[in-house]
């Protein structure tokens, strides 16, 4: 179901309004988690007031260390939404237990399958029976191969609306977080009709390198981008060593557009 040999041409899906496919490239921006109303409303306004044309943010945050910040909840989707609605753009946040994905459907308008979770058959299973889009980013060793079969649990569970996200795999490298493989995107595009993000953010985990990225994923062929930005990536509760400063965002718009435009 997945495949471009049984269905050729590309997928469009559409998170609220805004398309991830065929012509389109679109740049989802905000801060790694929602730290609060107004931590969020500062990072997100900078985000939409430079481009960005869709919301991120964790409300459940998969950590490694159970003593670090582990997201803000329900508290966090409510922030969202609000913020989603001043702002008048839609967001998405990471479900990583099935049982939370009505509420969050209440308060966003797409669910991200974090890396860690790429093959929680059951919680692929759970999103693949609700209509909002799914954003499955791929495991942090997962194949290609497995990439796709992972989407393919959506969408035959009943869900078409993913988009596939390479947020970078672990490799013998230890320079970066992780490896950007944008080899896998121009694969998936061959191999796939869904649209392919890149997360050059999680992919690299150097905030320098984050630009560069953005613009290799444009020249690679990718359906667009999401970038962690936060106000004060400083004093950020969680992966402010790979956020933009609102300016830095800024200036990155700037320059992917005249890619986006060569591409
Ligand atoms: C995130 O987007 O903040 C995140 C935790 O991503 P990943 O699952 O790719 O590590
Ligand atoms: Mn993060």
């Amino acid at each position: 179901r997945v495949s471009r040999e049984l269905y050729p041409s590309d997928s469009v899906v559409h998170i609220g309004n805004v398309p991830f496919g065929g012509e389109h490239f679109s740049i989802i921006g905000g801060p790694c988690a929602v730290e609060g109303l107004d931590e969020f409303r500062q990072s997100a306004s900078a985000a939409v007031k430079a481009g960005a044309v869709a919301l991120r943010g964790g409300a459940f945050k998969p950590r490694t260390s159970p003593y670090s910040f582990q997201g803000g909840g329900l508290d966090a989707l409510r922030v969202m939404k609000e913020i989603k609605q001043e702002l008048g753009v839609p967001a998405v946040t990471e479900v990583m237990d099935a049982a939370d994905i009505d509420m969050i459907c209440q308060h966003v308008d797409a669910l991200q399958i974090g890396a860690r979770n790429m093959q929680n058959f059951n919680l692929l299973k759970a999103v693949g029976r609700t209509e909002t889009p799914v954003i499955l980013k791929r495991g942090i060793s997962a194949t290609i191969e497995e990439t796709l079969l992972a989407a393919e649990y959506i969408v035959d569970a009943g869900n078409p609306n993913v988009i596939l996200c390479e947020r970078g795999i672990r490799t013998f490298e230890t320079a970066t977080r992780n490896t950007l493989d944008l080899n896998a995107v121009a694969f998936m595009k061959r191999k796939s009709h869904l649209p392919v993000i890149v997360d050059p953010s999680h992919g690299t985990g150097i905030r320098e390198l984050v630009g560069p990225m953005a613009k290799a994923a444009v020249a690679v062929g990718a359906d667009g981008v999401i970038i962690e930005v936060h106000h004060e990536p400083k004093n950020a509760l969680s992966d402010g060593q790979q956020s933009l400063y609102p300016e830095q965002f800024a200036q990155l718009m700037k320059e992917l557009d005249a890619f986006i435009t060569a591409a």
